[in-house]
């Protein structure tokens, strides 16, 4: 064993393996993988192997893209079979529901560049005679859907690495890990300790063990899943004959199961309701290449549904029946990038579909520790989308949930019920008993809607409008008309102060910090220019700054800013979490209910738009923020969170005889679509630029310099590739969502990121990013946007719809 490397990736399942040949890819020879036992002993060895690009996340699906692309690559170097079948795949659809949602995957597919199909019962049945297609109402094929040997593909991987230089140990554990004074690990191991300048953690069905190594708990969980596996069938044999060539592979929604050929039999799987965690505590490390006792019973009302489906399945024999664990993340995603706190240790953990998603884990985490950054947009895996609050048992709860959802519909109006409410505020229970509807945000109970006196306080899930639509459009025109009052709390906040506080943030920030008392909003963006961030800061005192930015990313943005604070301790940082809850008002007759708390003077020319003050507000000592993302007058109200109960009713009572209203985040996100307001995350992520982003006011190239800065200046010059535009959509009952394709000239140029009803302005609103060679060109016309199928007319605005001067926010 080599005394020092560059990386130890520990786990040579197929994501430890495919970390390896991608980092010896890169061009790192120096790198070695240590295995507690034989490769694929973890969860690997016993997959059944499927593979496919579906996800609810586009940029997950183009990773699981690329991985099923490289097998080839993979067996040409390696020269090792991974057994491939590309045999493509059915998703059987059993109701217009289901139906409408493999019409949006379907949408979604055109612009990611993947190859799917529509299909009627007939179709689907002709691809795959053994299904009863009375059953069902539709199909989508996926061309890219195929199974392979997990064996095979990790020793492809693992050969292809040892040729690119990499050393593997087998046989040897990791027992502790060490951070040694100069920033490296000692990995020690039953057979000796090297040391390390960085560690991945691809420990699998041990994941979490690894991670207690270095004192973090990680949201992972193993779950036990059967599949079984039958004796030859007539029918597969006929098939085979009769075309040359395998069935295609099949989800069977309804049933909740997976089906393929194996030899001339079927494999069929499942993702049952009674779902078991396996090892929820701690997993033996005596645990070697075992299954475990298979339950038929648990997978039974599975099993009679896809056998009524299939009726040859219920002629043939089980020939064996998999039960065999494998891990989870709390949203069924992987756990990959860079431990926030603990510099050079790496995750890639998780990864429930390794076969799907090894190889594009591999890619990014090699990338991102090779240049320092993933390459991709790879927020939807990023380790740090998870706080605190997702503890053990938070994440036994969630990944229960996940698993058991796995072939269900997740409606975008939806919100999951498990493990809630895990974090509250103090006027929860107020907002609840004036028929709040409440929707998780960063594992915080946050008000989504207002239900009418009577009205049952809950969400009718649709594709579709629904009941929400007519309370949602009352909130906005309360708010426009008048003045309405929401709670912020799920904003991220930070401090950061300290005599470098200044000069850390013009680093990191694209726009010129704020003269004192002022605000500015600035994004952030990395080295290549991209967009990493988007916050607001106030300045607060000479050498302090008070910084509001998205509720999700704030792992991720503490990982950044602490990856760039200069060593000589002049910046202090702090993540307030819900130790700073707020409250916004907003409307024109918001500055009415605020002067009426305080004795502060906050006429519009004492306390000016972007303007940022300590005061009291209704006895409570308050930071006050004169701006709101509703594009209206108004004021967010920072307090602690003693005080938020006495300030709500307070504002309240003020606003009374002014019919104030409460309003959620569905009229908030609608407000802010009427002023072309972009959002993090859907409109602003890594995968865009300030210029393409339309941000071009923050950036100021000529403040010195920022991490960005020349990338930034490049995309400015170039005008960007892409431009984001803000767009009237001719809807009917059905909004955009986001992702959808936009279509031009009968080609989809770009896709949606999102949009809704503006209730104000009485439109139907979609933002999202076309080609800017386009968007200079074409006329405003000409454009269509699919919305569950349907293409429909699209006009480009050119300017907001609601107040396109902004005179209603500087009243
Ligand atoms: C029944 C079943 C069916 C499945 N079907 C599919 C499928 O069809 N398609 C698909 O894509 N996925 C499938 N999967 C999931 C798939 O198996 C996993 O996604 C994949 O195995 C994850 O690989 P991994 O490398 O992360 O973890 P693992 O395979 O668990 O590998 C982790 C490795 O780390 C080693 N290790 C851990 N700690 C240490 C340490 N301290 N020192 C040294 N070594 C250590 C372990 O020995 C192990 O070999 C299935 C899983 C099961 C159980």
């Amino acid at each position: 064993m080599k005394t020092h490397t560059r990386v130890a990736v520990i786990g040579g399942g197929v994501v430890g393996c495919s970390v390896l040949y991608h980092l010896t890819k890169a061009g790192w020879a120096d790198v070695v993988l240590i295995e507690r036992d034989q490769l694929t002993s973890g969860s690997t060895w016993h997959a059944a192997g499927g593979f496919h690009t579906l996800n609810g996340d586009p940029n997950v699906a183009k990773l699981q893209g690329y991985t099923i692309g490289l097998y080839d690559e993979l067996e040409k170097i390696s020269g090792q079979s991974c057994g491939l079948h590309r045999s493509g795949g059915l998703l059987l659809a059993d109701t217009k529901e289901r139906m409408e949602w493999l019409k949006m995957a379907h949408a979604r597919a055109r612009y990611l560049g993947l190859e799917t199909a529509l299909l009627t019962p007939k179709e689907a049945k002709d691809l795959l005679p053994l299904i009863e297609e009375r059953f069902f109402v539709g199909a989508m094929l996926d061309a890219a859907d195929g199974n392979l040997d997990p064996y095979g593909t990790t020793h492809a991987y693992a050969k292809s690495a040892r040729l690119g230089g990499a050393e593997i140990y087998l046989q040897t554990r990791v027992t502790a890990l060490q951070r040694r004074s100069d920033r490296h690990w000692n990995v020690v191991t039953d057979k000796g300790t090297l040391i390390a300048e960085q560690v991945v953690n691809a420990g699998g069905l041990w994941a979490r063990e690894v991670g207690r190594m270095v004192g973090i708990e990680l949201p992972v969980l193993a779950m036990e899943h059967m599949y079984l596996v039958t004796d030859d069938m007539p029918e597969v044999i006929a098939y085979n004959k009769a075309h040359g060539r395998e069935l295609p592979h099949a989800i069977d929604f309804k049933a909740e199961t997976y089906m393929r050929q194996e030899r001339s039999g079927l494999v069929l799987g499942t993702y049952e309701r009674a779902c078991v965690p396996w090892q929820p505590r701690q997993t033996p490390w005596d645990f070697g290449t075992e299954l475990l006792p298979p339950d038929l019973d648990r997978i039974m009302p599975s099993l009679e549904i896809a056998y009524r489906h299939v009726p040859s399945l219920e002629k043939v024999g089980v020939r064996r029946i998999i039960n065999g664990p494998f891990t989870f993340s709390p949203d069924g995603n992987p756990l990959v990038g860079p431990v926030q706190g603990q510099p050079g240790f790496w995750c890639a953990c998780a990864v429930m579909a390794g076969f799907s998603q090894g190889g594009g884990v591999g890619l990014a985490l090699s990338q991102w520790i090779v240049n320092g950054d993933p390459g991709f947009d790879v927020w939807a895996m990023d380790i740090a989308r998870f706080g605190e609050w997702a503890t053990r048992s938070y994440t036994n709860v969630k990944v229960r949930e996940n698993y058991s959802r796995r072939f269900s519909i997740r409606f975008p109006n939806e919100e999951l019920p498990a493990a809630r409410p895990q974090q509250t505020t103090p006027v929860y229970d107020l907002m609840l008993a004036q028929g709040a509807v409440m929707g998780d945000s960063w594992g915080l109970e946050t008000p989504l809607w207002f239900a009418a006196v009577g009205e049952e306080p809950r969400d009718v899930v649709s594709f579709h409008r629904s009941n929400d639509f007519a309370r949602v459009r009352a909130e906005c025109l309360a708010v426009r008309n008048g003045v309405g009052v929401t709670e912020i709390s799920n904003f991220a906040k930070y401090e950061i102060e300290g005599s470098g506080a200044q000069a850390f943030l013009s680093l990191l920030m694209t726009n010129r910090m704020p003269r004192e008392g002022r605000l500015i909003l600035t994004p952030m963006l990395n080295h290549n220019g991209k967009l990493i961030g988007d916050f607001t800061i106030a300045r607060a005192a000479a050498d302090r700054y008070l910084v509001w930015g998205s509720s999700q990313a704030q792992i991720h943005h503490m990982r950044w800013f602490e990856s760039q604070l200069p060593a000589d301790g002049s910046v202090r940082i702090r993540r307030f979490g819900l130790t700073l809850v707020g409250l916004s008002i907003a409307g024109p007759r918001s500055r009415e209910v605020l002067q009426r708390l305080t004795d502060e003077d906050v006429s519009g020319a004492a306390f000016r738009f972007m303007d940022h003050r300590a005061m009291d507000i209704a006895n409570v000592p308050a930071m006050v923020n004169r701006l709101t993302y509703t594009g209206d007058l108004g004021y967010e109200i920072w307090v602690a969170p003693e005080y938020q109960r006495r300030l709500y009713t307070e504002i309240m009572a003020a606003g009374h005889d002014l019919s104030i209203a409460n309003f959620g985040m569905r009229a908030l996100l609608s407000l802010r679509l009427e002023k072309n307001f972009p959002t993090w995350y859907r409109e602003l992520r890594p995968i865009y630029g300030p210029y393409e982003a339309g941000l071009d006011r923050f950036v100021d190239l000529g403040k010195g310099p920022f991490i960005g800065h020349e990338a930034a200046r490049r995309e400015k010059e170039s005008g960007g590739g892409l431009r984001r535009v803000s767009m009237v959509v001719d809807a009917a009952d059905a909004d955009v969502l986001g992702d959808e394709p936009i279509w031009y000239s009968g080609k989809v140029v770009g896709w949606v990121t999102s949009g809704g009803f503006g209730h104000f302005v009485g439109l139907s609103l979609a933002q999202g990013y076309i080609p800017s060679a386009l968007a200079n060109e074409a006329a405003s016309g000409g454009f269509e946007v699919e919305i569950l199928g349907e293409r429909r007319q699209a006009r480009i605005l050119s300017q907001p719809p609601f107040d396109p001067e902004g005179t209603r926010m500087r009243l």
